[in-house]
């Protein structure tokens, strides 16, 4: 069984109180609530519900408890999540993978898990569902989505996981606007309210020595959204981020991998012929890089205004937000 990766609820979109109160109260580097994440037995599998999508099998096992939504609600979740994946990734890069909803009495969705059975070649994604979980929110949860994004990657040791949380908290969105759950709007308007988060403070050191929750998650999207403009800048729009990560994938660098982070980026770098993931890994790994994040953002046609935002598709890297962006214009 490989280390398990627990993820704390870090949007801004539909979070409850209580949960949030959890965090605050468990802090970062505190021992996260064990969630019986280690369970994919033969006949566990046999108890629990099987959907195929993209040709993988995702078992789904409901805890015993309360719920207001279906088990058809929750296979749902579990469909839709999987196909924000495969939007990103063009196929579900596991074969096999259990799915386990643990009841609790919450009134919104909890913790997140996500590890590999090695002996059952079994992808393990545990998911807390509160009691007063509506399917409403089951749909603007990103939860079950960002755990199954960490299946596709290696597990990385403990000061590297700001690139495996970093990856997983890009690319959730980006799948999930791929498949229509979320709008340009709300992934381009998180992405200036919360790459700045990611950003050294004044002493701190590079993302390798962060132990702030905020700073893991939004540092390592952070790299990742750099890492993918400057893809697209080299290949003029050719190849992005996706590229590298699908063909890191390939290469056997998924959850079922343990690898330094340092193969992973190589490995990326190798599938694109590049030099951008590597060499950027060590800069924002090892020294505070400090990025203007609205001015960055600008560049690629995201303009504040109001609350909110707009687009500028006259700005001058506004086609390779398009291209991230991967869907087409209407
Ligand atoms: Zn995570």
């Amino acid at each position: 069984m490989k280390k398990i990766r627990y993820t704390k609820n870090r949007a801004t979109r539909a979070y409850c109180t209580a949960f949030l109160s959890a965090i605050l109260l468990a802090g970062f580097s505190s021992p996260a609530p064990q969630l019986g994440a280690g369970v994919a037995s033969a006949s566990a599998r046999e108890a629990a519900q099987l959907i195929m999508v993209g040709g993988s099998q995702f078992y789904i096992t409901i805890g015993p408890g309360d719920l207001s939504v279906s088990r058809s609600d929750l296979a749902n979740y579990a469909k839709e999540a999987a196909r924000a994946v495969i939007a990103y990734y063009g196929n579900f890069p596991v074969k096999r993978i259990m799915i386990n909803f643990v009841p609790t009495d919450d009134d919104c969705i909890g913790y997140g898990s996500s590890t590999y059975n090695d002996d059952q070649q079994t992808g393990i994604v545990t998911v807390e569902v509160g009691k007063g979980t509506t399917r409403r929110n089951l749909r603007s949860s990103w939860t079950l989505t960002h755990e199954l994004m960490h299946l596709a990657f290696p597990v990385v040791s403990h000061h590297e996981r700001w690139l495996a949380e970093g990856i997983a908290t890009y690319i959730e969105p980006i799948g999930r606007m791929r498949i229509g759950n979320l709008s340009r709007e709300e992934v381009w308007g998180d992405l200036l309210n919360n790459l700045p988060k990611g950003l050294p403070r004044r002493g701190e050191r590079g993302l390798h020595f962060s132990r702030n929750f905020d700073r893991v998650y939004w540092g390592g999207a952070l790299y990742c959204l750099l890492a993918d403009v400057e893809i697209r800048r080299r290949t003029n729009n050719r190849l992005g981020l996706e590229d590298a990560l699908r063909s890191i994938a390939k290469q056997g660098g998924t959850a079922a991998s343990d690898w330094e982070a340092q193969d992973a980026v190589k490995a990326g770098d190798k599938g694109i012929g590049l030099d951008v993931l590597t060499n950027l890994y060590a800069k924002m790994g090892d020294q505070p890089v400090y990025v203007d994040v609205p001015s960055y953002l600008r560049r690629l046609g995201v303009v504040k205004s109001g609350t909110g935002i707009r687009f500028d598709d006259k700005a001058p890297l506004a086609a390779i937000r398009r291209a991230i962006d991967g869907i087409e214009e209407i």
